[in-house]
Parts: C-alpha cells; structure tokens; sequence
C-alpha cells in the first residue's frame, strides 16, 4: 500500500482571450470544475498505475468535497482516512488565456486546515510501503508526516511543489525528492541539473528531477547517476505529468523494480498523461502504462 499526504482541490477552470485586468470584466468562452490538488493527483496516478491507495487529507463542508471524495474513491483511493472539515474545500481559481498561459489564486481551505498526520493517519503511513508527499499543505503538517515515515521505516517521496523552502527537518526524513527542473534549481541556486542534483544528494539520499519533454535525470548518494529520456509523444496538456510521474515511480518502487525500469514506467505513464487533457482525468490505468512500456 502506498499512502499520500497531501492536498484536495476543485480546480475552478475559466477559458478566455485574456485574463482581466484589475477592474475589468471580460466574457470567457468555457468554464468546467476539474477534481486536482497534486496530492489528490498523486493518488490518482498510483492507483490508477495499479497500487493499493490510502488518502490522508482533507476537504470542506461543501459540494465540492462530495465530488472531490467521490473521485478519488472512484479512482480506486481508499478515502476511509480523507477527513472533512467545517469551511470551504481547496480550491484553484484558473484563468487560461488563449495563448495557453494561466494565472492562479489557490485557496488552500480545508487543505489549510490539516495539522499533521493524526494518529491513524501515522498508522497507516507506518503501514505503507511508500508515503507521497508535497507541499500544498502547511509545512509543519508535512514535515510531522515525512518523521512519520521515517521513524517506521517506510520511505518519504517528496514533490517540492509548489516551490518554497525547504526546512532541514523535512529533507533530514525524506527518502527520495522529485523536484522539477525549476524546483531543482530554486531549491540549489544550481545553473545546471547536473549541478542541482549534486546539491541534492548532499541533502537527500536519492533525488530524481524531471526535464520535461527532456526527460529525467536519477542520481543516488551511493553513485548512481541514471538519465531517462522522456517517450516522444505529441503533447496536448501537459498538466499534472510531474505528479503522474511521482505516482507511477512510486508504484514502480514498492513493487520492486530497479531504479533504471521504474524510471521508464515513470516515463510511460507521464507521457500518456501528457496526450490527454487535464489533471486527474489524464492518467492513465495500469493496463495503458504496461502497453506503453511494453513498447
Ligand atoms: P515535468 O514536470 O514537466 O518535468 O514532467 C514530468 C515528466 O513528464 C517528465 O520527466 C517526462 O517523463 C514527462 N513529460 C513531460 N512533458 C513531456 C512531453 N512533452 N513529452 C513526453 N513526456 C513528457
């Protein structure tokens, strides 16, 4: 079982020629509600990448946190431990302009809520063969959950995003970080991946980062340096692929295979991700993934 500490959000998604200016009204052209938050999405891809789930989390008292519980138990996501709090679920407010940029205000709410792994929470960490972890909850929350781990001996998977400082208590129990290459350099000050993952290893023992249509680059403490190029596919949205990676790499991980393999089955599954649209909607099923790998 792999558990995932971490956020739930409705993406509330507005489509127009531009975003508006301060004051300003501008008519948009589509609008719809996607299920996302990289920790509801890093559930998602594993389950669906064919590991058993548990979700630790939380989500408000209001119609988006049926939704938001309903798909990831339809996903598969165990949500016995997804707690609901009095106030607003998280929600991202996205405008998407039609050059494909977008600006964000993301209300973390009932995401914001979370103080740590309860006790419960601690026992199904302690029983998970991995635990996923980001940074859309309060740091000290993420920091309690990541000991948590380490104290059962279970590793700690962390996606540094979205970018922010990291404390020493958090990189001292993590097992393995998978920034981007822009959390990479943010977290190093380092001009090159190289260099970035160098830095990385002083703090964590494994860290991979990932390059986008690049690819990823692996490196380990103990000397492994492993460069994994991205599946040449036609991307179409290429949201959440960092979070469909983790997942799937995650998956990969407990069941087993060797770095270099679980790195490819990352790869697969990030790049089918990439040809659909949207996050949680984009990933793809264990079946899809081995079809892509087999190849
Ligand atoms: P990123 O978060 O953009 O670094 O992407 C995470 C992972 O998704 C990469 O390491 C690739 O495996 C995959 N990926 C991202 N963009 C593409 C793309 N355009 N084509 C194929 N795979 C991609």
């Amino acid at each position: 079982m792999i558990s995932v500490f971490g956020s739930a959000n409705m993406d509330l998604v507005a489509y127009a020629s531009r975003a508006p200016r301060r004051g300003e009204t501008v008519t948009g052209r589509m609008f719809r509600t996607v299920p996302g938050g990289k920790g509801a999405n890093q559930a998602i891809a594993a389950a669906r990448a064919g590991a058993e789930v548990a979700f630790l989390g939380a989500v408000g008292d209001d119609g988006f946190a049926t939704e938001l519980r309903e798909t990831l138990a339809v996903a598969g996501v165990n949500v016995e431990r997804l707690r609901r709090v009095p106030g607003p679920s998280g929600i991202a407010h996205i405008v998407v302009d039609d050059e494909g940029g977008n600006s964000i205000v993301v209300v973390p709410g009932a995401n914001g809520a979370v103080t740590g792994p309860g006790k419960e929470d601690e026992a199904v960490i302690a029983a998970s063969r991995a635990l996923l972890l980001q940074l859309e909850l309060p740091m000290p929350a993420v920091v309690a959950a990541a000991r948590a781990a380490r104290d059962a001996g279970v590793p700690a998977i962390l996606t540094p995003a979205p970018s922010r400082p990291l404390p020493a208590e958090l990189l001292d129990a993590v097992a393995l970080i998978v920034p981007n290459e822009h959390e990479a350099a943010d977290l190093t000050g380092a001009s090159s991946p190289d260099a970035a993952l160098d830095a990385l290893l002083d703090r964590v023992p494994e860290a991979v980062i990932t390059l986008g249509a690049e690819g990823a680059l692996y490196g380990s403490r103990s000397g492994d340096r492993l460069r994994v190029p991205a599946v040449r596919v036609k991307a179409v949205d290429t949201t959440a692929a960092g979070d469909t990676f983790a997942g799937a790499l995650a998956v990969a991980r407990v069941e087993g295979r060797p770095m270099a393999e679980a790195l490819r089955f990352a790869s697969a599954a990030a790049a089918l991700s990439v040809q659909r649209e949207g996050a949680s909607t984009s990933m793809p099923s264990r079946a899809d993934i081995e079809a892509a790998f087999a190849r």
